[in-house]
């Protein structure tokens, strides 16, 4: 008998409307050119930013470009009656989008959403580093790895390597994985944060193309932890989940979500069902 077989299911005409999903989607405000304050807590300073690219309030959460590139602010300030010259200012380059609304199921290290709005990986990414901002080049090859996720030892993983991957999936260190209509994507935070694609053949059970940012040319720790946390949560979906997985789901690590979910409020209620 396969595993996994969830993924075939198809739930047509039966998508998720509630309110709380349409207020996850943030509506795109058209951009209002101000002069923010920004306060960088890891450096404990506030400075002056341009910002032409977004519509920003007092509480967002941003990214910059110039020195401090990479680190998040908050904006503590917004101007709009200024004059400036623009050679000497930095720039607001992305604003990180803190808001979580919808339904979410426990999946053991990890919750779970089915709505492809709730926690899309451009939205998630965001949480852990700044956009690239250099104009360096990616390029892949199409080598056409495959191994089975039920059998990690087809993965050609040198023991070493395998162990270090157990030891980032049992510290919880992979904080988001999805899988799209078969294209996974992955978050691990390592020394720094990497980033991981691949394809999920659910007929075989096939992993295929598995690729990380670290730009191993090997099979990484990062890969490793990634298919131990998806086989984790595949088998959470299919043991109690499976009538709501179609062709998609995403999942983050518990702790990012308490973080993100109760972040910004002081005060509030929570509800709790099973
Ligand atoms: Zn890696």
């Amino acid at each position: 008998m396969k595993k996994y077989p969830i993924g075939f299911l198809v739930r047509d005409g039966e998508k998720q409307t509630t309110k709380e999903v349409e207020r996850s989607i943030k509506e795109v405000e058209e951009p209002r050119k101000s002069v923010v304050e920004i306060y960088f807590s890891t450096r404990n300073m506030t400075l002056s930013y341009y910002n032409d690219m977004f519509n920003l309030k007092v509480g967002d959460l941003v990214y910059v470009d110039g020195k401090l590139e990479g680190l998040g602010g908050r904006v503590v300030s917004v101007n709009y009656s200024f004059k400036i010259k623009l050679s000497e200012y930095k720039r607001v380059i992305a604003v990180i989008d803190t808001t979580l609304y919808g339904e979410f199921y426990l999946a053991g290290s990890h919750v779970v959403s089915f709505n492809e709005k709730i926690i899309p990986y451009e939205k998630v990414i965001r949480w852990f580093k700044a956009p690239n901002t250099d104009e360096e080049e990616f390029i892949e090859g199409n080598g056409e790895n495959r191994f089975l996720l039920e059998d990690l030892g087809t993965m050609e993983i040198s023991s070493q390597i395998a162990d270090r991957g157990f030891n980032y999936y049992n510290e919880n260190r992979v904080k988001y994985i999805s899988i799209d209509k078969g294209k996974g994507k992955a978050i691990v935070e390592g020394s720094e944060i990497y980033e991981l694609e691949f394809e999920y053949e659910y007929q075989n059970g096939e992993i295929i193309n598995l690729n990380c940012s670290c730009f191993c040319s090997y099979p990484c720790k990062h890969q490793f932890a990634a298919m131990l946390q998806l086989r984790e949560t595949l088998d959470m979906i299919e043991n109690n989940y499976a009538h709501e997985y179609a062709s998609y789901f995403a999942a983050i690590s518990k702790n990012k979500y308490i973080e993100m979910a109760l972040g910004k409020n002081d005060i509030g209620k929570i509800i709790l069902e099973v």
